[in-house]
């Protein structure tokens, strides 16, 4: 430790109240060591609860009961235009996270788990400096657990301009813009689109790459592609932005690609190009932390650094930026802190995209099976064949499964179609538990949930499904003659 006087000492010092940081600290405190969660802003849940994932889901609710009311004309309720209240709306959704966020102070409360508001720069490898309303306080730490998480990436050579937003900018419902450019065909960018047109938006997107959710497989974005090709007014994929121009009218912005114009004037525009780590922004050097050029901090299974009493997890360990990840590095790492042999060792962490319709994927992608050279079946289940979604009035859903014809077991699985994100689950553990076609066809699934689908496929691949007519095909049978 250096000589420098602390203001105050802990046992473990947790930076970032994110998803990963609480749950981490909360997990620390549970298991008896003394913590203390420093966290620059008044409220705790980092990006995730208060500008990400609650927020988009929120709005993303909202957008969903304006398409389904639409959509309900087809058999045969008709409601009138929807009047939007915005204000009323960003109050509906603040008040949200507010008892969110606020929840989550009375379960550190509840665990003794002391939290310091201000930025916290280390200043050596025991010592951080915490920028506090009340001036600089130093705090000698055991342990650390770095948890800084994100930020939005800025387009190079973007002007600044209120009216050029990132998803921060786009939850906090400023207006319901005429026209919306939203750049980078990613999940953020999609979801946003999605409350976007539904509120009432004109809504273009510009994608460099040649697909829009690069990393699923092409199948499964198809249907999504399907429907917003026909609600949004323009799709341009393969299309760099050149440069944007505000002028008082709009944004004067400069396309480059095949097929699509030069030059259009929007209302708005929102820059959803990816997230960059925090690594960088918090004096990591200090304590001989190493950080990549990036921003990222490299870790082992323990979630250690290259300073074996300073941890990291989340966003800023790296890809991929989802919560449920860091939510899992951090019990990890908390855990390790307490003296126990814990590690990441989970196989697989889904993705999802709560567009509409959703699409999920966990595992391998078709994608990376074939480029792996690894030799797969796959057993795919159509959603028009599904009661239960014919009956939400949807047939565009698909369930694929991909086993590796080897062991037999599940390695990858894609979703799409309504709440695609909450069947991924299912997959999941049948991963983790190296489930192979039998085990998923031969559990009973309530009739009729989009569930079933999972089984389906799983019947398909097998050769046993009778919810669908398949051509016959060798060696998968459940009940192979002896
Ligand atoms: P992303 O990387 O998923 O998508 C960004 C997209 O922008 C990519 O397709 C990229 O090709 C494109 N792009 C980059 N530069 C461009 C340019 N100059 N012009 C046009 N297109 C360009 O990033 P994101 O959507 O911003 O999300 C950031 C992170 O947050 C991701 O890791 C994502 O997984 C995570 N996230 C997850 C969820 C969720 O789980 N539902 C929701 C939001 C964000």
């Amino acid at each position: 430790m250096s000589n420098v006087k602390a203001d105050m000492e802990t046992s473990l010092l947790v930076l970032g109240a994110g998803p990963g940081g609480y749950t981490a600290a909360f997990r620390a405190a549970d298991l008896g060591v003394q913590t203390l969660l420093v966290e620059q802003y008044p409220r705790l849940g980092g990006v995730c609860l208060n500008v990400g994932c609650i927020p988009s889901k929120a709005l993303l609710h909202a957008a969903r009961v304006i398409s389904d009311s639409r959509e309900a004309g087809a058999f045969g309720i008709t409601f009138g235009e929807p009047v939007i209240d915005l204000d009323k709306l960003r109050g509906w959704k603040n008040r949200l996270l507010e008892q969110l966020t606020g929840g989550l102070k009375g379960l550190a409360r509840k665990r003794k788990v002391h939290i310091l508001q201000g930025h916290g720069e280390f200043v050596s490898g025991h010592l951080i400096r915490v920028s506090t309303e009340d001036g600089e306080k130093l705090v000698g730490f055991e342990q650390a657990i770095i948890a800084v998480g994100s930020r939005p990436v800025q387009l190079p050579g973007c002007p600044e301009d209120p009216r050029i937003i990132t998803s921060t900018g786009a939850l906090e419902l400023p207006d319901i813009p005429r026209r919306l450019l939203v750049i980078g065909g990613g999940i953020i960018g999609l979801e946003m689109a999605t409350v976007y047109h539904e509120l009432g938006s004109r809504v273009s997107i510009v994608e460099m790459l040649d697909s829009l959710v690069a990393g699923a497989d092409p199948d499964l974005v198809k249907p999504l592609l399907q429907r917003v090709k026909k609600q949004y007014e323009n799709i341009y994929i393969g299309t760099r932005v050149q440069t944007i121009r505000p002028v008082a009218e709009g944004l004067v912005v400069s396309f480059e690609g095949e097929g699509v114009p030069t030059v259009d004037t929007f209302d708005r525009v929102l820059v959803a190009v990816g997230r960059r780590p925090n690594g960088n922004l918090m004096g990591a050097e200090q304590a001989g932390i190493k950080v990549t050029e990036q921003g990222f901090i490299p870790v082992d299974r323990q979630q250690r650094t290259n300073q074996a009493h300073i941890f990291a997890i989340g966003d800023v360990v790296g890809p991929p930026m989802l919560a449920h990840k860091a939510v899992h590095e951090g019990k990890v790492a908390a855990e390790v802190v307490a003296g126990q042999k814990s590690s990441f060792e989970t196989r697989v962490i889904p993705s999802v995209a709560y567009t509409d319709p959703e699409i999920a994927w966990v595992g391998m992608t078709e994608q990376e099976a074939t480029a792996s050279g690894i030799n797969y079946g796959k057993g795919v289940f159509p959603w028009a064949a599904s009661g239960r979604s014919l009956s939400l009035g949807r047939n565009e859903g698909i369930t694929k499964l991909l086993f590796n014809e080897e062991t037999g077991q599940l390695i990858g699985a894609g979703i799409v179609g309504p709440n695609a994100g909450d069947l991924i689950a299912e997959a999941a553990l049948a991963i983790e538990m190296g489930c192979d076609a039998e085990d998923l066809a031969l559990t009973i699934h309530p009739h009729p949930t989009l569930s079933e689908t999972l089984a389906f496929a799983a019947e398909a691949f097998s050769g046993t499904i009778t919810d669908l007519y398949l051509p016959k095909k060798q060696g998968h049978g459940l009940n192979p003659e002896p």
